[in-house]
């Protein structure tokens, strides 16, 4: 069977893309924290946990992240990146 060359394009691309995300990582500058908890609500796999007493979020099961960006995106105070 003869493969679709933009198939095989394709799937590089996405196969790159994949191990460009696979590298990034979660910093998380708990001093710029607010406590409003936008990466709570948005994070699909379920990274934060609200620490209400002091306002802040905790960042934990690091090996869950998917690098879908939400939180980084969703934080109003830039506590969040991805590099
Ligand atoms: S969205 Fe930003 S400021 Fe709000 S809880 Fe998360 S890290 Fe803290
Ligand atoms: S990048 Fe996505 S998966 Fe990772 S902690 Fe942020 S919202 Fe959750």
């Amino acid at each position: 069977m003869r493969k679709n060359p933009t198939f095989l394009s394709s799937l590089m691309e996405n196969k790159e893309i994949a191990q460009m995300l696979w590298q990034l990582q979660i910093r998380f500058d708990p001093e710029k924290c607010k406590g409003v908890y936008q990466c709570y609500m948005v994070c699909p796999v379920g990274c934060w946990t609200p620490d209400r007493p002091r306002r802040k979020v905790i960042f934990h099961n690091p090996e869950k992240c998917i690098a879908c960006g939400a939180c980084v995106l969703q934080c109003p105070e830039d506590a969040i990146e991805l590099r």
